[in-house]
């Protein structure tokens, strides 16, 4: 008996589609879901009790691996005091300090309970600081599902938004506005156009919702310029980069500062926090001070709280970035040559602990060559490593996450599993 299969049809019966978030469900690459019950570090363990070795770590946040004996034991201990207060408590403070310390554009920070909740408040902070209605997004970007961030372009590039996502009506999407990413021209005549009418932009400073895209030719310097020089807020959508490619963030790494910042993920070690900072006299907006209503139940929740600054804690130790940089370098050039020496048509970069793999000989730039890449090729890829053990997202537009427990056996087992998964391609 196969349990995950089991388990999965009778998901089927009472979760949509079998799963609580669509990528779940392995839609895009065939086949079913697998089922997980324990995890160890660098490794997974299914319901049949097939080991993996893990490379999406949660989609991020297991940066230290799972179940990391420091973080399990903060949580333990502050969950004995009680699981949450709906009140101020000291650890909000610690985690607000920490975040202010180490991200360079934060002066003010307020948590929430998932990315999507930061996003949505920011973008709504950046239209009452403005009193602008107009959001500029990036095709191949996500940064949650609220209404206003599930639009597309629509035809020609100062047109309205499409909704991306039934349910979303016309008349939210036509706010937000969809440039190409890594397209200077694009961006430059939109705010000669209608600069004056933007509130914010939204960006993922490194792109790792359609595999991994880096931004290109001084593409963050202008757009830091012109949202100065409109009066726009720039908002760096860090729920994936933020403490992934560096400590400080992609902002740091491109010495770019944004006016506000959107965090989740690492920041919760595997419980559910986001955050959204920035200029004080933009946070200042927010109720009770000022006129912006923003709010959470379970915000800034005790235990969810304690495993994230425990994370944060862990991962400033010295040389915590350069060596899990180090190490998911080195998977992704013996990826390269894996491939090289069958023949096949594969690249791959990372930056810091995050990595894109592509059907490609060049590493794409734009939503346009990530869909041009062979998909076809990813999925047999996908499963051909699956079998042996080597669990990479499901999907040919996520990025992937290497932990600071993987080390050199994990990226050895890995490379011999490519070796034979690339000569049967
Ligand atoms: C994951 C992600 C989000 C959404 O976060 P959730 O916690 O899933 O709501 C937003 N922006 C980016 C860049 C992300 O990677």
């Amino acid at each position: 008996m196969n349990k995950n299969h089991d388990l999965f049809e009778r998901s089927l019966e009472f979760i949509p589609g079998g799963v609580n978030s669509p990528v779940r469900a392995f839609n895009s690459v065939g086949g079913k879901p697998i089922f997980f019950k324990k995890g160890k570090g660098s490794r997974l363990w299914d319901e049949n009790g097939k080991e993996y070795i893990d490379y999406i770590n949660s989609w991020g946040p297991m940066i230290l691996g799972h179940a990391h004996p420091d973080v399990i034991r903060a949580v333990q201990e502050v969950s004995e005091n009680s699981l949450s207060f709906g009140a101020p408590t000291a650890g909000e403070l610690q985690m607000a300090e920490l975040l202010v310390k180490l991200v360079p554009s934060i002066e003010q920070v307020r948590l929430v309970s998932s990315g999507t909740e930061a996003t949505m408040s920011a973008i709504r902070v950046a239209r009452g600081f403005t009193g602008r209605d107009k959001i500029v997004k990036f095709e191949g970007c996500y940064h949650g599902h609220a209404d206003a961030l599930l639009v597309k372009a629509g035809s020609g590039a100062l047109t309205f938004g499409k909704p991306s996502s039934a349910g979303v009506p016309e008349d939210v999407a036509k706010h937000t506005m969809t440039l190409p990413y890594n397209d200077n021209e694009a961006l430059e005549e939109m705010f000669r156009k209608v600069g004056d009418r933007i509130a914010c932009v939204i960006i993922e400073p490194v792109v790792g919702n359609m595999n991994l895209i880096v931004p290109q030719d001084d593409f963050l310097k202008l757009l830091r310029k012109l949202c100065t020089e409109f009066g726009a807020v720039l908002i760096f959508d860090e729920v994936m980069t933020g403490f992934r490619v560096a400590l400080g963030g992609a902002q740091e790494l491109f010495s770019v500062i944004p006016d506000m910042t959107t965090l989740g993920k690492v920041i919760g070690g595997g419980l559910p926090v986001g955050a959204f900072g920035g200029k004080k006299e933009i946070m200042q907006q927010l109720a009770p001070m000022g006129p912006v209503y923003q709010a959470g139940t379970l915000s800034g929740n005790p235990v969810a709280v304690a495993a994230g600054l425990k994370t944060l804690q862990l991962i400033q130790a010295p040389q915590f970035f350069e060596k899990l940089s180090t190490i998911t370098s080195s998977l992704v050039e013996r990826l390269t040559d894996a491939a090289k020496h069958e023949g096949i048509n594969f690249c791959a970069r990372n930056v810091g602990g995050m990595f894109g793999l592509y059907f490609s000989d060049t590493p794409p730039n734009t939503f346009d060559e990530i869909m041009a890449s062979d998909r076809e090729n990813f999925k047999k890829f996908f499963h051909l490593m699956l079998a042996q053990g080597v669990y990479f997202g499901p999907s040919a537009f996520e990025a992937g996450f290497v932990s600071a427990s993987h080390d050199s056996k994990d990226i050895d087992e890995t490379i011999l599993a490519a070796n034979y998964a690339f000569k049967e391609l």
